[in-house]
């Protein structure tokens, strides 16, 4: 039997990769980790955790604006935007030991700093390295798509890559894509003091929530001051040197011009798979660039696994993680027995103010795949805790089998939506019903009381109306 220096060889230091090697280390496996750029990955580097930090600041500045909603005299925030950016890089650094090699060389990993290139599917080449191994997984993640619009790139757009260096707050912020990214760093931006416009060629935002959501979230940036624009599509620019311009777009078969002094581009991230020779090996990837794998997430190289952004279908760090256990466990114990990844119950939330959070099914998709389902909402500006916070606005909807309790999705839109989602995550998985939502203690008064009161909902709308009426009968013959 051939020997290798590695039971598992993986690529990339992100979220994924980052597990997977872990997993590969906890059960004694000879792991190595090759990394070619800062650990972490986009995540703490440029996703995630920059993302979530800058929203923070925005957010505060917008408490600022309007304080007088309190009964505090409100004031224009002053923003010191390079102190806005340094926070956000103290916080990568505060977070970034936790990622760092030295703290995965303790773990057990072999940690190599380069760019790996496979040569064939036992061995890897790092400069002038080569490692051999029994399994690889592939944990390579995706960049920024920026579309070829002529005349963009030589505007120098930002993107999620190097928006983290910006220096200056720009005056008039142009935000190419209204999906989850765009619209968050749209509303941070905006809040911070850019004049924002966000453009999108489809007809309305966050195309994968529901209508109700996706207007909900446009009124909401509108009434931030962000000039949406939906419908348009970008057709040119004509950039100056200074990274400033104007965007030429088509909108209702007219053109229109917007002027900008920076563009920020997040039209949607593609898989990383060039230059690793996958090619050669006969691993082949999707239409949209993710790597080829099947549900054990093993690619047509029997030994050789992706997992993460580069595999796809969804782009999320918890993802990315799930995904890690499945593409490292089937690496190394595959010839025993392997696993389907399991995406029967996946979570996601857009940190817009408010927060937008889906679980399982939209109804969309219930109808797209023809799935009936009944659907129960209840109203946050019902909610005495909303109310108290001043954050009374938004929704909870669950989606039920009809006749069940039994839930096939739920989205939020409210107030630490991303929060409340938790619960409904736990019951899907675990299969617990709205009955036992209902049964369960809240602690009044809290945001999350919204999901038993939620549950109380679709409890009224199935009262046993036969008993209840027997009952009342009971009653009157008791006075
Ligand atoms: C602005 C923004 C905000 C986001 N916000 C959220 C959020 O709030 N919640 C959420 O869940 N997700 C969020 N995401 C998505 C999340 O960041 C990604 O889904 C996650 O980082 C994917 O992890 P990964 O390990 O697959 O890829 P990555 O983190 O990209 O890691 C891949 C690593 O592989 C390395 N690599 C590539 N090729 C090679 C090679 N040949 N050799 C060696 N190393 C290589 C790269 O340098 C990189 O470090 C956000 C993303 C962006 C851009």
């Amino acid at each position: 039997m051939a020997k290798y220096d590695n039971n598992l060889i993986v690529i990339g230091g992100g979220s994924a990769g980052l597990i997977a090697a872990l997993i590969a280390a906890t059960v004694r496996a000879r792991v190595t980790l090759i990394e070619k750029g800062a650990m972490g990955g986009d995540c703490l580097n440029t996703g995630c955790v920059p993302s979530k930090t800058l929203i923070r600041s925005a957010k505060i500045a917008h408490y600022q604006a309007s304080a007088q909603r309190y009964g505090l005299q409100a004031a224009t925030p002053q923003v010191d935007f390079p102190a806005v950016m340094r926070r956000v890089q103290q916080v990568i650094a505060t977070i970034e030991p936790k990622d760092s090699m030295a703290r995965y060389r303790e773990l057990g990993v072999n940690c190599v700093a380069g760019t790996a290139r496979l040569i064939d599917p036992h061995h890897v080449q790092v400069g002038d390295e080569r490692f051999s191994t029994r399994s690889i997984v592939l944990a390579t993640g995706a960049e920024p798509v920026v579309p070829p619009i002529p005349g963009l790139a030589e505007a120098d757009p930002l993107t999620s890559d190097n928006l983290w260096g910006l220096e200056r707050l720009p005056q008039r912020l142009l935000v190419m894509g209204g999906g989850p990214i765009g619209c968050e760093l749209a509303q941070a931006f905006a809040r911070l003091g850019a004049c924002v416009t966000l453009i999108d060629m489809a007809p309305g935002l966050m195309p994968r929530e529901d209508d109700d959501v996706s207007s909900f979230v446009e009124r909401r940036l509108r009434a931030e001051g962000i000039d949406v624009r939906t419908g348009h599509r970008a057709v040119r620019v004509a950039a100056s040197t200074d990274g400033s311009g104007v965007l030429h777009a088509d909108s209702d078969g007219g053109e229109v011009e917007i002027g900008f002094d920076r563009v920020l581009v997040a039209v949607g991230r593609r898989a990383n798979t060039e230059g690793l020779g996958l090619d050669a090996l006969g691993i082949s990837t999707r239409a949209d660039g993710t790597l080829d794998v099947d549900a054990h997430l093993r690619t047509a190289v029997r030994n050789v696994y992706g997992c993460g952004d580069a595999a796809g279908p969804y782009q999320f760090t918890h993802m990315a993680s799930h995904q890690a256990w499945y593409a490292a466990v089937n690496a190394l114990f595959g010839r025993f027995r392997r696993f389907k990844v399991d995406y029967s119950v996946v979570p996601w939330v857009t940190f817009t103010d408010p927060e937008v959070a889906r679980v399982g099914l939209s109804e969309t998709e219930a109808a797209q795949q023809g799935i009936p389902v009944e659907v129960t909402r209840y109203e946050l500006d019902d909610l005495d805790r909303a109310l108290a916070d001043g954050a009374a606005s938004g929704w909870v909807k669950i989606l039920t089998r009809p006749g069940s309790d039994r839930i096939l999705g739920v989205s939020i839109v409210g107030a630490h939506a991303g929060e409340l989602i938790a619960e409904y995550v736990l019951a899907m998985t675990h299969g617990i019903g709205l009955k036992k939502i209902l049964g369960t203690i809240h602690v009044y008064p809290t945001l999350a009381e919204a999901n038993k009161l939620a549950a109380g909902a679709w409890r009224r709308a199935h009262a046993p109306e036969r008993l209840l009426r027997w009952v009342g009968r009971l009653h009157d013959l008791l006075r």
